[in-house]
């Protein structure tokens, strides 16, 4: 039996948990993320949610095969550093990945959540059957993070940005994405946009069952609003979700004409309703698909569920090892 220690590094909470060759959780703990306080004393604290958790697994530490690390990107693969993270300010050019080895005294691996979520698919959840050997995940939330499995493997890219599907482009000077990009995919179908384009034609002068929440619970529109109001057959709402799902759509098909994945996992917030947005994008799908072959594709919700951040980060050391070759490793 072979295990693996998974850290999910989040700007509220630290999860961590031993995970054995399957993917099965064999302990777990969390911890909260005292981000002000810096980065000495957050991997002081993981270091010792690790050790804690090893030890309720009724581990050695030296029965770990390896340690990942999933986090908020962008990250320098090749130092294993943490460059940078919005929601944990104080973290700039962490060198993360050699300090969690040389604290558990295993190999470590650093990865991004984005694609540590779509190990973790690929791994033991919508992907699992081994005749699976590309999938692409894409975590439907405050942003789009995408994740990348070629031939069994992540793809970083050149420069460590191979993935980023939430910026792929769906609309020539479009509208202005956080990461100065305009028209990017994110920047029209998470739930940020989602709910801003809805709130954006009210205030256009549409009218909707949604201005109740804007002006009499006074309070900003949410995507579960939308989502909630289109489902009620709100015409206004029931146009944005159409036009979330067609862009979703279009990028489906943008991603099987450059990947060709057997599988597309659509996981965060945004699919938590169940199947109705998935419907409507693999509806859009067939209907902007092209003709030269019948679509194979299966467009999927995830299977994993409050503990797929732990299982992902345990899934990067899992992949790494397995697939031994250019991944960013720090041996302690
Ligand atoms: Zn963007």
């Amino acid at each position: 039996m072979s295990y693996y220690l998974g850290i999910d590094l989040g700007g509220t909470s630290i999860k961590a948990g031993v995970v054995d060759h399957q993917g099965r959780v064999v302990a777990k703990s969390s911890a909260a993320t005292h981000g002000k306080d810096g980065p000495d004393a957050v991997l002081k604290d993981i270091a010792k949610l690790a050790a804690t958790i090893v030890e309720q697994a009724k581990l050695k530490m030296d029965q770990i095969q390896a340690v990942g690390i999933g986090s908020p990107g962008p990250i320098d693969f090749e130092n294993g550093r943490l460059a940078s993270a919005p929601n944990l300010p104080a973290f700039r050019d962490v060198p993360i990945r050699d300090r969690i080895a040389a604290a558990t005294g295993r190999p470590a691996f650093l990865e991004n959540d984005a694609n540590a979520a779509a190990l973790a698919e690929y791994w033991i959840g919508a992907g699992q059957d081994p005749k699976i050997r590309h999938l692409v995940a894409l975590t439907l939330g405050t942003g789009i993070g995408g994740g990348v499995v070629v031939d069994g493997k992540i793809v970083h890219g050149g420069f460590g940005n191979a993935g980023e599907a939430g910026h792929l482009i769906v609309m020539p000077n479009g509208r202005l994405c956080g990461c100065g990009q305009r028209g990017c995919i994110e920047a029209y179908a998470s739930a940020t946009h989602t709910a801003k384009r809805a709130a954006e034609a009210i205030e256009a002068g549409e009218t909707s069952t949604l201005t109740d929440v804007t002006t009499k619970q006074n309070r900003a529109l949410t995507a579960k609003d939308v989502f909630d109001a289109a489902k009620a057959n709100d015409a206004l709402a029931l146009r944005i979700v159409d036009e979330t799902a067609l862009y979703l759509g279009i990028t489906c098909v943008s991603l099987c004409r450059l990947l060709d994945p057997q599988i597309i996992v659509l996981a965060g917030g945004m699919v938590e309703a169940g199947d109705f947005l998935i419907d409507k994008v693999r509806q859009a799908f067939t209907s902007q698909n092209w003709q030269m072959a019948k679509p194979r594709v299966r467009i999927v919700p995830p299977q994993l569920g409050s503990d797929a951040g732990l299982i992902g980060a345990a899934a990067v050391a899992w992949n790494a090892q397995a697939s031994s070759t250019t991944a960013s490793q720090a041996s302690p």
